[in-house]
């Protein structure tokens, strides 16, 4: 079957690969919150790349500093220094008030990254019997498409004929501080245990927010057990949940953090680990790497990123416009339930309107972005540049949406 999308296009469907199911717009020009098909329509963007347009389409200062790059060097290889990296690494660490930058380029890069670090210094430093490394997750857990991370993944979908897995994941319900602590102590493994890795917020679960206190919870017990604490904050970092780092909002500070999205300023792929030289600094020359990482046209974009999110703007943009967009839409009838953090929304659609699918593709007709997830949720992280007044518009389209379903 070919499908011809708007725009005579078919050739996503002669050489393409149908690992995603895209909504049926295509796109071809984008500024600030707003995107245009090739028919000239243009769309609100609510989901802006899962977090990685959170400045927007082509943000000024960050198109710039890409271009000021492009004209003067832009890929060297890690065989030699850059002039660029250091730099980005200092800015980086500054933002997030930590000691050591590993720069990669995509997330799951970034996750594989400090699963081997956290492994490495379960033997090196706690001393732990050779290949017995065991690294707790969280059910739910979105953290990558990579072998190794869809081992951990409990997401049928993500997992499956995928097989065989990497070992050495054990993995406990969301937001249960008890069934964590019962695994860091009970468990006859429990002394193996290097690592315990979560997303403070999980965003592909469906913008799932655990209860209060339970990240400060899991920083006490992971701190009594000497096991790290690994924020994997690719989605909910960089300005989403309303502060730099999400754990910020609950006081609580990772060993490492992994990142991504945004920091490539929806220009290109950059992804880090960030946290303490101590155990970062566990990596010998030679043991890890990548060809891409820390080239200097993702280091001129990742610090023009830290540039703009050292101004707090975006941060505040978060809460404030967060707590207007969530009030309003706790106010639509046909929801179930609402989640958020910060300018960061899952959205749960009454089964008997319709799926997030059928409201997404709605939505797109009449001219905004979002996307489903887990069949009934609907996710929307509009980019934190997007005013009050394109907040109304993307409330009032969902709100003919759910209604124009719920009368059918
Ligand atoms: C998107 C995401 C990843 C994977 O990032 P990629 O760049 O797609 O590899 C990992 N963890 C979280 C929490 C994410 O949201």
């Amino acid at each position: 079957m070919t499908t011809t999308l708007p725009g005579g296009f078919d050739l996503a469907e002669r050489h393409g690969v149908r690992n995603y199911a895209p909504l049926p717009v295509v796109l071809s020009h984008g500024d600030g919150a707003w995107v245009s098909d090739v028919d000239g329509k243009r769309y609100l963007d609510a989901l802006a790349g899962y977090s990685a347009l959170n400045f927007g389409h082509r943000h000024p200062a960050l198109v710039e500093a890409a271009h000021r790059q492009l004209d003067t060097l832009t890929l060297t290889a890690r065989a030699f220094h850059n002039d660029r990296l250091p730099a980005f690494q200092r800015d980086l660490a500054e933002l997030t008030a930590t000691e050591a930058v590993l720069p990669m380029n995509t997330g799951a890069e970034a996750v594989e990254s400090a699963i081997k670090v956290a492994r490495a210094w379960g033997y090196r430093v706690r001393g732990i019997r050779p290949g017995a490394a065991r690294i707790l997750v969280a059910g739910g857990n979105f953290h990558g498409r990579t072998t190794t991370v869809v081992s951990f993944s409990d997401d049928p979908v993500a997992r499956d004929d995928f097989g065989p897995f990497t070992p050495g994941f054990d993995r406990v319900p969301y937001g249960d501080a008890a069934a964590l602590e019962a695994a860091l102590t009970g468990s006859a493994r429990a002394d193996e245990t290097v690592a315990v890795l979560l997303e403070p917020v999980q965003g592909e679960a469906g913008v799932i927010v655990p209860p209060d206190g339970y990240l400060r919870t899991v920083r006490q017990l992971t701190a009594r057990h000497d096991v790290l604490l690994i924020c994997d904050e690719i989605q909910s970092g960089l300005g989403r949940a309303g502060a730099t780092l999400c754990t910020d909002l609950a006081g609580v500070r990772a060993d490492l953090y992994t990142l991504g999205k945004a920091l490539g300023g929806g220009i290109l792929p950059v992804s880090a680990v960030v946290g303490r030289r101590d155990v970062l600094g566990v990596l010998r020359p030679g043991e890890h790497g990548s060809t891409f990482g820390g080239n200097p046209l993702a280091a001129a974009v990742g610090s023009a990123v830290c540039a703009l999110l050292g101004t707090g703007q975006y941060q505040a943009a978060a809460r404030d416009l967060g707590a207007y967009l969530g009030e309003r839409l706790r106010a639509l009838p046909g929801l179930t339930a609402v989640r958020g953090a910060g300018l960061w929304f899952g959205c749960d659609v009454d089964p008997r309107l319709g799926t997030a699918r059928d409201v997404c593709v709605e939505l797109a007709r009449r001219g905004v972005l979002a996307k489903e997830t887990h069949g009934v949720t609907v996710r929307l992280s509009p980019p934190l540049v997007i005013t009050r007044e394109e907040l109304d518009v993307l409330v009032a389209t969902f709100g003919e949406v759910l209604r124009d379903l719920g009368t059918h």
